[in-house]
């Protein structure tokens, strides 16, 4: 059987700050339909890599591509568009603003002052609030984000991510500093929308997340890919332990 289509690549792919390659000509394959994790040491360059892909920063070398279509050095708006919606390691929503308006403001971001007043137009309105439901936080649509608790503003940040209807959803520690209780409900989303057709790449330190939800493991150190595969291939491979403990 054939592996499934590709859906973000990368070739080469650099990044240096000063005197450190953070991301040291990384070329890995995520393929369309799966939940893939990268995994990797503290340090080791995930997060770079999503800002790479992502657009927030430009990457010194190497190129990035999205089913097939070059996205190298975009800004984050037309990577977006391109169907890739991310989140952020330490959650990003509004805290002044009510959970509702974050949703409204996730789509249009160039509207934030717009929004101030809490305008919608309804079709955007009614989406809201079913992406609301669907990720359990529908009764605290009125209230002030930084009333949340960590967990719930993660699943707010992910109601958020939705609303562009991504294809390929890019979660950066989607379990740090959740409480277990919600870390099950975060997971129990991502497989349904993987179930639906989205492609998921993951960044997470909660092993057993890792281990028990995704399809495809890359491990990353020194900013580029050491070993990749199945989870439980991954977790046998002696490059890996030897990353992670040093030795
Ligand atoms: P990870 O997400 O795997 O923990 P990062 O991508 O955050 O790794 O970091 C990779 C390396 O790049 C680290 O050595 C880190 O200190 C360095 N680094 C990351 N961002 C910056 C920055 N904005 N300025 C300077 N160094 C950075």
């Amino acid at each position: 059987t054939h592996p499934p289509p590709r859906s973000l690549e990368t070739e080469g792919l650099t990044k240096s700050f000063g005197g450190v390659r953070a991301v040291d000509g990384a070329t890995v394959t995520f393929r369309h339909g799966r939940i893939n994790a990268l995994i990797g040491p503290n340090g080791s360059g995930k997060t770079t890599f999503f800002n790479c892909v992502t657009g927030m920063i430009r990457p010194d070398a190497g190129t990035v591509t999205y089913r097939g279509q070059q996205i190298t050095g975009r800004p984050p708006h037309r990577i977006a568009r391109a169907g890739i919606g991310r989140s952020f390691q330490l959650c990003r929503v509004f805290p002044r603003m009510t959970v509702l308006e974050n949703m409204l403001v996730a789509v249009r971001p160039a509207r934030l002052r717009d929004l101030v007043g809490g305008a919608g137009s309804p079709a955007e309105t009614d989406k809201a609030r079913r992406l609301l439901v669907r990720v359990g936080i529908d009764h605290l649509e009125n209230v002030e984000a930084a009333n949340l608790s960590y967990g719930q503003q993660k699943l707010l940040e992910l109601a958020g991510v939705l609303m562009g209807d991504p294809d390929t959803i890019m979660l950066d520690e989607p379990a740090g500093g959740v409480n277990p209780a919600l870390i099950g409900r975060i997971g129990t989303l991502i497989r349904e929308l993987n179930d639906e057709g989205k492609t998921f790449l993951v960044v997470e330190h909660n092993m057993d997340m890792v281990m028990s939800l995704s399809h495809h493991v890359v491990v990353f150190d020194r900013g580029r890919p050491i070993a990749e595969g199945p989870p439980s291939a991954v977790r046998a491979d002696p490059r890996v332990l030897e990353a992670y403990l040093g030795i």
